[in-house]
């Protein structure tokens, strides 16, 4: 009998999705999954060692070789591939930029959606991404669909850039976003679309706390 509750989270990207999932799991005291820094790791690998972002044979056979796994930590749980850390460098521009073809291969989802359920097999979770309510976690207890403009999304991506040291300039940003939306809606496996049972969070004109408030009012109904 399953007694583990599962809290799926997804939205495009920017939406603030992995801030307050987070926070959301720190709060239940359950597991928070990163979906997104499991493409992103399996995408700086393929990169690292000039495999073609869409050859699924040769990205399948990669992630045979490639353990992602993740640590708490403060602000921001660490990300591993194997045992090198690469919190900061799944987050450059290029990985950024490229993720969405290596995520729309069907084996390498195939194999990150069966990673994904085992980590949700352990406990109760809060998963975020892009396809949980729909593919990894249909029978989640609770759906949210976060989304925020993209004016508003590139901006917050903006400041946190900065204080990464990252330099982009705002309409790079935007646009950037918007591709990458364009992308994961378009793509033929587990497109990014809202579940039918997942609440819509419209997080344009809100702040974190107020996000992270507003889901604890949703699982607590
Ligand atoms: O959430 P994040 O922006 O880190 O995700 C990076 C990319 O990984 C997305 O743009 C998408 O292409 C892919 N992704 C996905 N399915 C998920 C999570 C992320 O396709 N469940």
């Amino acid at each position: 009998m399953k007694n583990n509750i599962q809290i799926a989270i997804d939205g495009p990207a920017s939406a603030g999705k992995s801030t307050v999932a987070k926070l959301v799991a720190k709060k239940l005291n359950y597991v928070y999954c990163d979906t997104g820094a499991m493409y992103r790791a399996i995408t700086f690998e393929a990169m690292a060692k000039n495999v073609a972002l869409d050859n699924d044979d040769k990205l399948v056979s990669l992630l045979k070789d490639t353990i992602i796994s993740f640590k708490p930590a403060n602000p921001e749980q660490l990300v591993y591939i194997n045992n090198l850390d690469i919190t900061q460098a799944i987050r450059q521009p290029e990985v950024t930029n490229n993720v969405s073809t290596v995520a729309a291969q069907e084996g390498v989802r195939k194999e990150l959606v069966k990673r994904q359920q085992e980590i949700a097999e352990d406990g109760s979770i809060v998963m975020d991404g892009r396809d949980i309510g729909t593919t990894v976690l249909p029978n989640a207890e609770v759906k949210i669909f976060l989304v925020a403009s993209v004016k508003e999304r590139a901006l917050r991506r903006f400041k946190e850039n900065q204080i990464k040291g990252i330099n982009t300039t705002l309409d790079v940003l935007e646009f950037e976003i918007a591709e990458r939306d364009r992308k994961d809606s378009t793509r033929e496996i587990s497109p990014l679309i809202q579940a039918k049972d997942a609440i819509l969070v419209d997080t344009t004109s809100m702040n974190i706390d107020g996000v992270v408030q507003k889901i604890m009012d949703i699982i607590n109904k």
